[in-house]
């Protein structure tokens, strides 16, 4: 490596090292401590980074405090849960926050598809190509978006308060619903809650046709089942453009919207997000 070069590498890491990365935010989502919900913690400093469960964490400044806005996993236990926190100068400490109890109850669904419950072999190397992709695009850090916590309905249509139901296909346990599902007519369209970039999409196994909306800083939207996708990987989108209409492609008992909201790589209740 020349001289020149290493320089320039040492100028690139001061640079990153001294960028706080908090963003300004006119809104918080709903805070609700509990596993598959969103824990908003006071850093009372300025930190630079932030990490829970060693996935970088949304640092947002709001009314002129700043807040680790943390996404519970629905597979966290109960009791103390810490954020570790960086400051520019390096300095590190940690902030505690307490996760409460919550009952998800159970839903058993019948799928007449047999394979969508038990694939083949064959499916099996495409369900594992595809869960790849979607873990590659959730785990997206994009900070040139401006992230936003308040967000409309993507979908006119029956909402369910589905999220984190403790599921049962044909009577065998699968993972729980980590999702919204909106019910509405196949052709309805869908619209983006909030700006942002198409990180992805794609025709899934289990998720039909889909598309994964980063909002950055790790705020990062799906939509499954769609009859149509609307836009391309890359598109910048706007809050209230519309990105695809409600199908029934994938694992389905009908037309609905499966929608997903994702804050430090793990799905969280849409439910917290939404104004009307
Ligand atoms: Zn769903």
């Amino acid at each position: 490596m020349t001289l020149k070069r290493s320089i320039v590498l040492l100028l690139l890491c001061l640079v990153s090292i001294h960028n706080v990365l908090a963003v300004e935010v006119t809104a918080l989502p709903t805070e609700l401590a509990v596993p598959g919900g969103i824990a908003i913690v006071p850093t009372n400093t300025m930190a630079s980074r932030a990490h829970y469960n060693n996935d970088t964490v949304l640092l947002a400044e709001y009314e002129g405090e700043q807040y680790a806005i943390v996404g519970i996993p629905l597979s966290a236990s109960i009791g103390e849960h810490a954020v570790t926190l960086q400051t520019s100068d390096g300095q590190e400490f940690t902030k505690h926050f307490q996760v409460t109890d919550k009952e998800y109850v159970e839903q058993r669904l019948t799928i007449t598809n047999t394979r969508q419950v038990n694939p083949n072999n064959d499916d099996m190397v495409r369900i594992n190509r595809e869960s790849a992709q979607m873990r590659e695009a959730f785990s997206s850090w994009d900070e040139s978006l401006q992230p936003v916590f308040q967000m409309r309905p993507p979908v006119d249509g029956i909402r369910s308060s589905s999220f984190g139901l403790r599921r049962f296909f044909n009577d065998q346990p699968r993972a729980p619903h980590s999702g919204m599902d909106i019910a509405a007519d196949e052709g309805t369209p869908i619209f983006a809650p909030a700006p942002g970039v198409i990180r992805a999409t794609g025709n899934y196994f289990f998720n039909g046709n889909t598309i994964i909306l980063d909002h950055g800083h790790g705020l990062i939207t799906l939509y499954c089942h769609m009859n149509t996708i609307d836009v391309e990987p890359g598109m910048r989108v706007e809050a209230g453009e519309q990105i695809g209409k409600v199908g029934q492609t994938g694992r389905v008992t009908g037309p609905h919207l499966h929608w997903s909201v994702n804050l430090n790589n793990v799905r969280v209740d849409p439910a917290l997000f939404l104004v009307e």
